[in-house]
């Protein structure tokens, strides 16, 4: 068997160590006699896996106490509805930016439940920029502001977190976990899993208890944050298999330092990287440097009559999924969390022999 270094926007890699354990612990979880896939949701087993999910989510990202987190399944799409539906209340206008392909879909989604206010849009610079705080137009009965932390597509991110004076409401779908945020200075954070926190299936929704129920009665229960959190999100049953997934990437986050740990790890990663895509004649990139993602590094060759053996020519060096989105073109490498050093050393030894040999 041979792992190749996968650089998939997501679903994308897991830790290897996530994955062995899994395997380890398929057949016959710590003593049980069955696989976590097989047990009751409502069992001590499965409740202490859950717990332990929810503790360490807590620790690692300093989860204040008056902040609420619920296990959703719908992905952060879904969200895109649920949210205005959710946490307006008798608001009916929410504020967007609009940064890229995941808030211009967010936009689109919450306009069937809202008034949007857009309140800036970076696509006159075809989404390689973020506008200036100054410019934004934040009419003061929104009840809501809400940011892409970082466009996956793009390849934009969010290192400042705005300065607002309503709840701040971020998709954080692609760089959760990447480094430590201020939790306590947000309304409501959602992301989907299957990028930095595991397989897909889960949607983590964080949400600060000042903002829950306030839900329209139209909502159903599955999607009611309160109700879910009153029912430790099992108010069906959940997608137990990936929580307990989610839980190992944890705490393998855990053991491996916590969220500054990976702070250092993702900046030095993504710096290289740039760096060496900044010093090609071959490569570019053309994001604005202040808001180049750490997570999704696009990037375009000047001939793109050479994307077919470049993308051929990393396959075979074990260099898997660079393709780029095709609404960007040209290549993207995501470098999240699971993505080791030595992948982004191989993918930078690559791409530097293959301009010296085109
Ligand atoms: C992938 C992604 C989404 C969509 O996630 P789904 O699980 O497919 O709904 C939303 N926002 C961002 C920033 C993403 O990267």
């Amino acid at each position: 068997m041979s792992r190749v270094y996968n650089f998939s926007a997501g679903p994308s890699a897991l830790p290897e160590a996530v994955l062995k354990k899994a395997q380890q612990e398929m057949l016959d979880w710590q003593g049980t006699g069955m696989s976590v896939m097989e047990m009751s949701h409502r069992g001590k087993h499965f409740m202490s896996i859950a717990e332990t999910l929810l503790a360490d989510l807590r620790e690692l990202m300093a989860i204040p106490d008056n902040y609420k987190i619920a296990l959703l399944q719908g992905g952060a799409t879904a969200q895109f509805s649920l949210i205005p539906q959710n946490i307006l209340g008798d608001k009916s206008k929410a504020a967007y930016i609009n940064t890229g392909a995941w808030s211009k879909k967010a936009i689109k989604e919450a306009g069937a439940f809202c008034d949007v206010q857009l309140a800036a849009s970076a696509e006159d610079s075809k989404f390689t920029t973020i506008p200036e705080r100054s410019s934004w137009a934040l009419d003061a009965d929104c009840g809501y502001l809400h940011y892409t932390a970082n466009e996956t597509i793009h390849g934009v991110e969010f290192f400042d977190i705005p300065e607002v004076d309503m709840p701040l409401v971020s998709d954080m779908s692609s760089n959760i976990l990447s480094r430590p945020v201020d939790v306590s200075r947000f309304g409501l954070i959602y992301a989907g899993t299957q990028k930095n926190m595991g397989p897909a299936g889960v949607t983590i929704v964080i949400v600060r208890d000042d903002l829950l129920g306030k839900a329209k009665n139209s909502v159903p229960s599955v999607f009611n944050y309160q109700q879910q959190i009153d029912n430790d999100s099992m108010l069906n049953t959940p997608a137990t298999y990936n929580w307990y997934l989610v839980g190992l990437v944890l705490q393998w986050l855990k053991e491996l330092g916590g969220l500054a740990e990976m702070e250092q790890r993702n900046i030095r990663k993504a710096e290289k990287l740039y760096q060496t895509i900044d010093a090609s004649a071959l490569y570019s990139n053309p994001v604005d440097k202040a808001y180049r993602s750490r997570m999704n590094v696009p990037f375009i060759l000047a001939d793109s009559q050479l994307d077919a053996a470049f993308l051929e020519a990393a396959a075979a060096n074990g260099l898997s999924t660079l393709k780029g989105h095709r609404s960007v073109g040209g290549m993207r490498a995501s470098i999240y969390n699971a993505m080791p050093e030595a992948g982004v050393d191989a993918l930078i030894d690559f791409m530097t022999e293959f301009e010296r040999t085109h």
